[in-house]
């Protein structure tokens, strides 16, 4: 379907069920149906910081579906490596939605998991997402320092063990996200635009997008996201490998783009994206996000006094590294360097202070 809906404001409950009255996407489903929703909870902070899904959204999904006379609805999620899934739940306001509306928060980290080949791979995907009839992804239009931008494609990671999250660092994140697709294909796309954060994936510096996309194309959603921030599409690499596997659609001129409240001036901003060259200084080999992450957090922190461009050896961080003897480490896995700091993931707070005591 070439077509995606965006409701531009700041009001996510209200935004959200504009756009679902409007393409009314369950309409010809039986009312017994199973339904997941599956939001961003990559870590425990709140949506305003700009790493998670606004609850408003989720919300206004469940008081959607209620109304229509669906009943078995659930919300699945597994941070990612390194946070709890639980306490995510409670700090992004998850818990009081859950209460409010009786509907379950399913914490992934605990589930089994099954495994299904796509072509060359083998993936071990969590069994709960088996269990559905329908299944809604919510994720964020957001950055990523690894993968550049994360949307629909890359927030179904959360749908897997840990253990898998790891490996698909070590295969390099694109493949793997895109196979991953090919095996888990949601029913409806619902991407939060409201306040993401456009560089990282842990959030802390928000920017105001003003919307949320409704779509059912998870290539064609996250061409948008790209572009939003900042990107041609095809300079994500998961997005043109999802395209070329057959997943979905890209851009075109067949696109139809429909802002649902067409009395409003919509907000077409875009964000161009600023030169991380303390990046320059890192070696990334197979790191997980989380950890990746964190180093990029302190070296920001340390960019702007000055110290990266004093450093004189590179920071190896990664999966890689394992038994690899080196000068400067970060995480576990570089514990056979002369100089490391353990963690699986490390705060970014401790590689600041071991960074600056150098
Ligand atoms: S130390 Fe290694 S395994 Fe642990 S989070 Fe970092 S990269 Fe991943």
């Amino acid at each position: 379907m070439d077509k995606l809906y965006i409701a531009n404001g700041q009001d996510p409950l209200r935004m959200t069920l504009d756009l679902l009255n409007r393409v009314n996407p369950l309409q010809n489903e039986d009312r017994n149906i199973s339904i997941g929703i599956k939001p961003n909870l990559v870590c425990a902070s709140p949506a305003e910081h700009g790493a998670t899904t606004h609850p408003e959204i989720i919300e206004g999904i469940i008081i959607y579906l209620l109304d229509k006379g669906f009943k078995n609805i659930r919300v699945i999620e597994g941070s990612w490596v390194g946070d709890s899934t639980k306490r995510a739940f409670k700090v992004c306001g998850y818990e009081e939605i859950s209460k409010k509306y009786n509907i379950p928060l399913i914490d992934l980290k605990g589930d089994s998991y099954v495994t299904r080949s796509y072509k060359e791979l083998e993936l071990k995907i969590c069994k709960t997402v088996f269990d559905l009839d329908y299944l809604i992804n919510v994720p964020l239009i957001k950055g990523h320092c690894q993968t550049k931008i994360t949307c629909a494609l890359k927030n179904l990671k959360g749908l897997i063990p840990d253990t898998e999250k790891r490996r698909f660092h070590t295969m390099g994140l694109h493949k793997p996200i895109a196979y991953l697709n090919a095996v888990i294909k949601p029913n409806l796309i619902i991407a939060d635009g409201i306040c993401p954060d456009p560089y990282f994936e842990e959030g802390g510096r928000p920017v105001n997008l003003n919307r949320i996309l409704l779509g059912f194309d998870p290539v064609l959603v996250d061409c948008y996201a790209a572009q939003v921030l900042g990107y041609k599409p095809y300079e994500i690499k998961y997005i043109r490998l999802a395209k070329d596997e057959g997943i979905g659609y890209p851009l075109s001129e067949n696109t139809a783009i429909i802002n649902i409240y067409e009395s409003h001036k919509p907000d077409d901003t875009k964000i161009t994206q600023k030169d991380k060259k303390y990046l320059k200084i890192v070696d990334e080999a197979d790191a997980c996000s989380a950890c990746y992450s964190n180093l990029v957090s302190a070296l920001e922190k340390l960019n702007a006094s000055g110290i990266t461009e004093k450093f004189a050896d590179q920071i190896c961080i990664g999966q890689a590294y394992r038994g690899y003897k080196g000068v400067l480490g970060i995480g576990n896995c570089t514990s056979c360097f002369e100089k490391h700091l353990p963690g699986c993931p490390p705060e970014t707070e401790d590689i600041v202070r071991f960074l600056k005591d150098l």
